[in-house]
């Protein structure tokens, strides 16, 4: 096997500048907790793909059930020809998303996608066109999801004309809101809406539960139910962004149900099928079969091995009680995390829940953003063998994503090296 300094070089040749890495190390072989590359070294992961291999790189399960789909068929495009596993996704996704109503799905590729069709079909169920979004929200990098996403840099500069009917309102952010309670923030952000938009012009308000790329902002309590009960008076679609939190991630099978919120339709992927690229709208079926018959779709949307993936994904987070493990996860990282910022006065917040944890990072005596110490931060920890991401509108967040399956040893080897990685601040 070639080293990844050999497959960097021809990397460097043939791989769009665009496209960039984190590390320079190239995969091998990835599972549990850990991830080895080919030049043999081994590391931490605290990174899990970005929050998709949730129940570990190459799960048994997801093994069996992609060699087996596999075997019998790869592709008929369910817009031709149906098939089972897609529709087995659809029944499970009703069952284990929040809200008792009937309910129906429609299977994509991409998280983007999956957020384009929600507005969509929004905008089609209410014959109505703006779309509500918030400070700081990230819903990925096609046209209309770049302009839905908030930071310009790196993804959206230079890449403009913008979708219209966007209109982005504050967010309920406590480290930074002056520790405005979720109801001030809501009342704050329904002002902004009902002044600058109008009640009766939104579509659709969109929203992370708990923002990944913006942050692992944790909103206010009362601020996402306050929100969705506006929505509702409103005749507008309330959209709940769970691409990264679903899954188990943040301790329940969805963030919303940390507040008892039942999104009119919550938008997956990441997480969902294990590693094979697969996402979904799920919700009220009165929303959903708005849209006339061939009115959504893609050619692989829902793709059968993908299916069978995400069948295999949900069975083993169902056994394994995955969202127990993300609170496990919590309880050991979330006491270390504390102890750090007690002592680097450069942490000014620690946050998030379950197995999706963030340590902020500030000049000391302020909040002004130290994303110079964030950078250090996370290429020490490279160095030292932990996969590690930032994140954050002004990049001064690090935010730990491990695999739910990640051993208690793996755990504390890789909050070891987190430590050892804030010695150089
Ligand atoms: C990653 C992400 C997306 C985009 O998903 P892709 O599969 O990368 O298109 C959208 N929303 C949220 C909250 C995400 O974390």
């Amino acid at each position: 096997m070639s080293s990844s300094g050999e497959l960097h070089r021809r990397r460097s040749a043939a791989v769009a500048r665009g496209v960039s890495s984190m590390i320079p190390a190239y995969v091998s072989s990835a599972g549990g907790g850990t991830m080895t590359d080919v030049d043999g070294r081994e590391w931490i992961d605290f990174a899990a793909g970005i929050a998709v291999t949730n129940v570990g790189n190459s799960a048994p399960k997801v093994v069996a059930a992609v060699k087996a789909q596999v075997e019998r068929f790869t592709h008929s495009c369910f817009m031709i020809a149906p098939y089972e596993q897609y529709v087995a996704v659809c029944e499970e996704l009703a069952v284990r998303t929040p809200g008792e109503f009937d309910k129906r799905t429609a299977l994509f590729n991409s998280g983007a996608e999956a957020v384009e069709n929600a507005v969509k079909i929004a905008r089609h169920a209410t014959g109505r066109q703006a779309i509500v979004v918030f400070d700081h929200a990230y819903h990925g990098r096609t046209n209309l999801t770049m302009a839905l996403t908030a930071k310009v840099m790196p993804y959206k500069q230079g890449f403009g004309p913008f979708a219209p009917e966007i209109y982005r309102v504050p967010m309920s952010y406590p480290f930074r809101d002056g520790g405005r309670s979720g109801t001030e923030a809501a009342a704050y952000a329904i002002g902004q809406i009902e002044k600058h938009v109008g009640a009766s012009n939104v579509a659709a308000v969109l929203i992370e539960p708990v923002q990944g790329e913006g942050g692992f902002v944790v909103p206010a309590a009362g601020f996402l139910p306050a929100l969705a009960a506006w929505s509702k008076q409103a005749g507008a679609v309330f959209i709940a962004d769970e691409i990264q939190t679903g899954f188990c991630r943040t301790g329940s099978w969805f963030a919303s149900e940390h507040e008892g919120v039942e999104p009119d339709l919550i938008t997956t992927a990441k997480g969902i099928a294990g590693g094979l690229p697969l996402a979904a709208v799920t919700g009220r079926a009165e929303i959903m079969d708005a849209v006339h018959p061939g009115g959504l779709g893609g050619t692989y949307g829902g793709n059968p091995i993908a299916c069978a993936a995400a069948l295999a994904s949900i069975e083993t987070m169902r056994e394994l009680d995955l969202a127990a493990a993300a609170r496990h996860i919590e309880s050991v990282a979330r006491p270390r995390l504390e102890a750090l910022a007690a002592k680097h006065p450069s942490i000014g917040e620690i946050r998030g829940r379950g197995a999706m944890l963030a340590v902020e990072l500030v000049v000391p005596g302020s909040i002004e953003p130290e994303a110079a110490g964030t950078a250090a931060v996370a290429r020490a920890a490279h160095e030292s063998g932990l996969l590690l991401l930032t994140c954050g509108t002004y990049g001064n967040v690090i935010r730990l994503l491990p695999p739910l399956v990640i051993s208690d040893d793996e755990l504390d080897r890789g909050l070891t090296l987190l430590e050892q990685a804030f010695a150089t601040l």
